[in-house]
């Protein structure tokens, strides 16, 4: 298509590109940083970003945002070099000097991430348990990877209609983090999709929030009793997910 493409040449031209971009960027942050010091609780947004895919990177960039002017506040990148070789360990790295130099120059009220096993523990029970910065678990990746759960389950013999209801009780999900606010109110509406999926939308202790379903409607109920109906029970009951849920409440 005879288009442009960027490659290490459009950088490299002239000795002058990178520090000039350096500089321009350092400048463009060091304004951020001073706007949003004065701020009361900021909350960041932050991810890792490997150059490639696997187990196998050199290199980890992780970058943080601002979630009111989605200002980018943190990058930081870090060699396998530097975390003995190891690639599993830079993102805990990246993400240890990111929090140390935001803590230092702005009011840090909530840090929200994918739910990264390691930077989970550095903020439950490791060296960030005490900065009172809450850690909240980012919905789109929740949410990703508990439709994956469930498309695992739905592909195991005789539960494949679990596969036609992904994207419902993914929507559930998304629904019950974005309304609830406590721990107890999300149960309250997530419990409900057991209920819906078999076709009852009133039961003893609450309702569906949905309207009238149109009498015409063709959807495939998972019936109480079964296999498919048991899974799933265990799925959305399950102890170590729910442990974490209040992580999305705050819904970023
Ligand atoms: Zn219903």
């Amino acid at each position: 298509m005879n288009m442009g493409i960027v490659s290490r040449s459009t950088f490299f031209q002239n000795a002058y590109c990178v520090d000039a971009i350096k500089v321009f960027w350092m400048e463009e942050r060091a304004a951020v940083i001073q706007r949003l010091a004065t701020q009361e609780g900021v909350v960041a947004l932050a991810d890792g970003r490997m150059d490639s895919p696997g187990h196998c990177a050199q290199y980890c960039t992780y970058t943080a945002m601002d979630n009111e002017s989605k200002d980018i506040i943190s990058v930081i990148t870090v060699d396998k070099r530097e975390t003995q070789r190891k690639s599993v360990l830079m993102e805990k790295e990246a993400f240890i000097r990111t929090m140390d130099i935001l803590m230092s120059e702005v009011n840090l009220k909530e840090i929200c991430t994918d739910a990264h096993v390691q930077i989970s523990a550095l903020m439950s029970k490791g060296k960030n348990k005490d900065t009172g910065i809450f850690h909240s678990l980012d919905m789109w990746h929740g949410a990703k990877s508990f439709a994956k759960t469930i498309v695992t389950a739905g592909q195991q013999r005789g539960m494949n209609i679990l596969l036609l209801w992904v994207k419902d009780i993914v929507n559930h999900f998304w629904w019950c983090c974005k309304k609830a606010t406590t721990h107890l109110q999300f149960m309250d509406l997530w419990m409900g999709i057991l209920h819906h999926v078999a076709n009852e939308h009133e039961w003893v202790m609450g309702r569906c929030q949905h309207d009238c379903l149109a009498a015409d409607q063709t959807t495939t109920w998972i019936e109480r009793g079964t296999r498919a109906h048991d899974t799933l029970t265990s799925i959305v009951k399950d102890k170590r997910w729910l442990k974490n849920v209040h992580k999305f409440l705050n819904f970023k």
